[in-house]
């Protein structure tokens, strides 16, 4: 069988029908009847990635299904779920990636635990006529800065690594489903902006530059005010749009050096090159102007919060976030809808 890069909009979409099809119908095997057989049998024989990080890497179903067995021995009950945000992209005929957000409730040891916005991805692959999951991947996104951050960066890895084995036992045409995948990792889907892992390693870059420059460099961390009553009151998906129409107001104003990205789920940063303190104040000023006089697809205002940084000497990127962090607290604590330095 030969992969083709594919040439029209309208087959993109029906395949990408056809792959979130696969993708619900494995998670509902998989989670909701929670039947070990039946989802190895949506799995490719040589599936990677399975777990949350941290498993092993999995090529047999032998291993699928002792690693399946001790999940269902910690978490006996059903598992209830509801999956947000699933989106498919056709890679070339015959490769596919699906990603989603769910939600689970389960019980475990005696207790029922939430946990909300874990990301899954899957890469898919037709083998006889079927979309065989070939990589899975789980993860649950964290607002501290701490070890389990580098996370997405391993997602990224993984999936890259998976593309390159297919790669090597298919053809080269994957090569530029390859590329396609790479700009996919490091973009946060909702909203368009760089995601949390590429924002992190640009504003290490950025910080590496500044030590052998005197040129500033500044960071703006921008939270969202009151967006649990925005969700609240108008509903989740209601809440991912304003999301989304932030995104584009800080794309449209700000300068094409600067860097934006999702921080963390209502939290945006931006990173500021050739910027100091000052000029960063200001550019906050004028976002949050901005945002105040938006009209919102929701109907009502929205006000944002801003902490505002630069680089002293020294400084790390945790220390420079960090700062920000703290000036955006004292803004939050101040009466939101403003602007503190760091
Ligand atoms: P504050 O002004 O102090 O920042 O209040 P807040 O309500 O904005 O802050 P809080 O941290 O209490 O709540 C943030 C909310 O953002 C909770 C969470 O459900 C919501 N949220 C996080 N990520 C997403 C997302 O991707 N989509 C939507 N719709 N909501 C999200
Ligand atoms: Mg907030």
């Amino acid at each position: 069988m030969s992969s083709q890069p594919r040439t029209s909009l309208r087959d993109a979409t029906e395949q990408e029908r056809s792959l979130l099809a696969a993708f619900h119908a494995y998670i509902e095997t998989l989670w909701g009847r929670r039947d070990a057989e039946a989802s190895a049998e949506l799995a490719s024989d040589r599936i990677t990635g399975f777990g949350a990080g941290l498993d092993d890497r999995v090529y047999s179903p032998e291993r699928a299904l002792e690693l399946f067995a001790r999940d269902v021995a910690e978490v006996p009950e059903p598992i209830l779920f509801q999956i947000r945000n699933s989106r498919a992209v056709a890679l070339t005929d015959e490769v596919g990636l699906v990603m989603a957000e769910a939600d689970w409730q389960l019980r475990t040891q005696g207790q029922t635990v939430a946990l909300r916005f874990i990301r899954i991805s899957l890469i898919l692959q037709q083998q006889t006529g079927d979309w065989k999951v070939v990589h899975k991947h789980l993860s649950q996104p964290r607002t501290a800065h701490g070890p389990g951050e580098s996370y997405p960066l391993q997602e990224i890895e993984d999936r890259t690594q998976v593309l390159e084995r297919i790669v090597r036992e298919r053809t080269d045409a994957l090569e530029s489903a390859q590329r396609r995948l790479e700009r996919l990792a490091i973009t946060d889907t909702m909203t368009g902006l760089f995601n949390r892992a590429k924002i992190d390693s640009v504003l290490s870059d950025e910080v590496r530059r500044r030590e052998r420059s005197v040129q500033p460099l500044a960071v703006v961390l921008m939270n969202v005010d009151h967006f649990k009553h925005i969700n609240d009151r108008h509903g989740h998906l209601a809440g991912d749009e304003v999301l989304r129409e932030l995104a584009h107001l800080l794309i449209e104003r700000t300068r094409q050096s600067d860097r934006q990205g999702r921080w963390s789920g209502e939290e945006f940063l931006l990173v500021c090159p050739e910027t100091d303190a000052a000029g960063a104040g200001i550019l906050a000023e004028s976002l949050r102007v901005a945002v105040a006089e938006h009209q919102f697809s929701i109907g009502e205002p929205i006000t944002v919060s801003f902490g505002v940084t630069d680089y002293q000497p020294a400084d790390v990127p945790e220390r420079l976030v960090d700062r920000a962090h703290q000036a955006m607290c004292r803004a939050k604590r101040n009466g939101r809808n403003r602007v503190e330095q760091g």
